[in-house]
Formats: C-alpha cells, structure tokens, sequence
C-alpha cells in the first residue's frame, strides 16, 4: 500500500483554505502601498487584543526581536540576570546574552516541561547568596501549554522581579480561565510559520495591559522614536511587522480558534492510542495547550532506533530539545540552578515530536499510532 507522504506539519492544507482571502488581501496592499505599518497591522494588533482579552498587542519582526524589545524596554544590560529554562528553544537565552546581560539556567518539571517552580526558588536564593543582581523572570510555554503561573507568580512577586511569558509556542493557550497574553509584565509570541498562529515569513508580537510599557515599545521598534519618526529619544532597534504579513495574520487568525479546537482533537487522540505505549504530556487541569508541538518520551528505549523505524514506515518524527541549552557550547559557562538541571538532561535524552497540525485527518493518525506503538515495542 502506499500512502501519501506524512507533512510533520501541514502548510499547505491550511493555505489551500485561505488562498483566495491572502491573495486579495496581498494585493490590497499592493494597490494602497503602504508597505511599512499599513492599516493591516493597526487592524491586525486590534484582533489580537480582542482574541486574547489584553489591553495592548503589538505586532514586531518576530519572536527572537519581541523578547528583545521587552527586555530594552526594562533597562536590562550588563551586571543584570535573567532566570530562564533551558530546555527550550536558543532565543529565550539568546536574547538575554545579547544585551551583555546574564541568562541563568533554571530546570523544568517532568510532566509538563515547563519551568519547575522548586528549581526556580533554589536559583534566586543561590543568586541571592553570591550577591547576583536578577531583574526578572523569561517563563515559557513550551510545546504549547502555559506555564504553572499559579506557582511562578507568587515566587516572582516575592524576589521583587518582572515575568516576560516567552508564548512563541503556546499563543492561543488558556491557563486556568486567564488567557496567555493577559499573563506576567508582558507576553511575547512568533508567527515563524510553523508555530500555531504563523505568517509567510518572519513576524512577532507582545501583549501588555500597562499602557507606558506598550508605549514605551512602540518607541523602541521604531528607533526610539519619540514624537515623530526623526525624533529620536531614546536607543531603539527596527523591530517592525510587515504590513503584507499582517495582512496573511489577519486572515490566520480568523482559522485559529477553530484550528486551536482541531489541534486538541488530534492531541486527544495520540492520548487515547499512545497514553499505555509511552509516556504522553500532561497538561495541567483547567489548561489548554495548543500544542505547538506533540512531544512524549520513551524512557530506557532506544530512541534512534523507534526513530529511525517511523522513518522507515514513512512517519516524520524531530527531536525538541536534543540539547539543553547549559550544555551547547555558547551558553555552557552561564550559571545553572544550585541543584543542577537533572530534567533537562533527562528529557533531552529521550524525548521526541510526532506529526501535530490541526488538519491530521484520523485514518492517517491511527496508521501514525500503529507505528508508533510498533516501534517502541521493537526497540
Ligand atoms: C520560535 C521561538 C522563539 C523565536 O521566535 P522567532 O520568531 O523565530 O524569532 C522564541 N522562543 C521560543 C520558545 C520559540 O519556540
């Protein structure tokens, strides 16, 4: 039998929905011109503000410029420390390092491999100790699910530091009724194509209720604008959004809650076939993930091996994290909670992604659990 190949995401379906709407609303830009914050994005940033319940959405050039510009906008430079996970994708940390500041490495929990809020209190009281200056928290919320902010926040309250929620994977998530954007100082999110609300090339946002803050990064994406755009009152960077790419978003973001529901549809069911082959994620009671990615883990298994199988059977599989960041070259000189960062380690050891996207259709899901299953219980 062949079947057609496996997408371990899939564009192209989505697209085929909305072509039509993208290419009329492309060529509206094309025809009134304004290339460079266009109408698109003013409407785009009010749409998002609605969807997710925040006073301010501020679109940007992505993801990796959106941390940036949350950290500028807190002063944060050299001498200054920044706790953040580091089993997660470089830009959490990158940033920080960027700015000639310190990243300082905090572990994640097992079920949800987010920030584990024990590890976290160990790593402000060592830095406490030694007499380190921390400023504030990056959260994240990985694969998609919101972090235990319940447990984060009184933590961050207590060290006197500000929350940044690095939501590139998890925009579109609930946690316990409030939604990912309302949570911390601000949130910042990706539309890199493939993350749940993407564009057709390299966008970003952040998401405040603080009106100084949202006006303060309006200033630092364009140049450190003050009353014009050649008047300059501050050091600022170009870290603006397309208005062609708001454009596509606006339409993206029309397919998303329904997207959101299907996602969770397909999660479901890898918990129903999988849940007693390997170890599947947890989510939180009250929480909604929107699985930016579908990651399980088989503990005392040979992973090469199961991967190398799904290969074989035609099933795209990938590996997030192979590495914790404490443990890449660039960022391993860089302090790590006082404990050290044991799941981290552990997880990247056997963890990987099976294919997610909200257009997996249940006959080729089921032939992905078969396979699956048959792989772990070879390997
Ligand atoms: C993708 C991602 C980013 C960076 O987003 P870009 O738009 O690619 O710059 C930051 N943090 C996390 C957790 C991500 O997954």
């Amino acid at each position: 039998m062949t079947r057609p190949a496996i997408p371990f995401i899939d564009l192209a379906t989505q697209q085929k929905r909305i072509r039509a709407k993208v290419d009329a609303a492309v060529a509206r830009v094309l025809d009134h011109g304004q290339y460079i914050l266009g109408p698109e994005v003013a409407q785009l940033e009010a749409e998002m503000a609605a969807f997710s319940g925040v006073k301010h959405a501020i679109a940007c050039s992505n993801g990796t410029d959106a941390l940036t510009l949350c950290l500028m906008a807190r002063g944060v430079g050299p001498g200054d420390v920044v706790l953040c996970p580091s089993f997660t994708f470089a830009s959490t940390a990158e940033v920080v390092a960027q700015l000639g500041a310190t990243p300082f490495f905090v572990d994640i929990e097992e079920g949800s491999f987010n920030l584990s809020p024990a590890s976290l209190r160990a790593a402000l009281d060592h830095a406490r100790e030694i007499g380190m200056k921390v400023v504030g928290l990056i959260s994240v919320d990985l694969f998609g699910q919101p972090a235990d902010y319940d447990s984060l926040e009184p933590i961050v309250e207590e060290a006197g530091i500000w929350l940044l929620c690095d939501a590139a994977q998890g925009y579109g998530g609930v946690y316990k009724n409030r939604k990912v954007g309302t949570i911390g100082d601000f949130t910042t999110t990706s539309f890199f194509p493939a993350k749940p609300l993407g564009c057709y090339g390299d966008g970003g946002a952040i998401y405040t209720n603080d009106d100084d803050t949202a006006a303060l990064l309006r200033s630092l994406l364009f140049h450190g604008k003050g009353s014009d755009r050649y008047d300059n009152v501050r050091i600022g960077m170009n870290g603006r959004l397309d208005t062609i790419q708001a454009a596509i978003l606006i339409e993206k973001l029309a397919l998303f809650p329904e997207e959101i529901v299907s996602r969770n549809a397909v999660a479901d069911r890898y918990e129903n076939g999988l849940s007693n082959v390997l170890t599947t994620p947890r989510i939180a009671e009250g929480s909604t993930s929107v699985w930016a990615q579908y990651c399980v883990r088989a503990p005392g298994k040979n992973r090469g091996a199961i991967l190398a199988k799904l290969a074989e059977a035609g099933v795209p599989t990938a590996v997030y994290y192979p590495k914790p960041l404490h443990q890449q070259t660039a960022y391993r000189d860089f302090p790590t909670a006082p404990n050290g960062l044991p799941m981290s380690e552990e997880v990247a050891q056997d963890i990987f992604a099976l294919p997610m996207h909200p257009y997996l259709d249940a006959s080729t899901q089921d032939y992905i659990i078969d396979q699956v299953a048959e792989a772990v219980r070879a390997a």
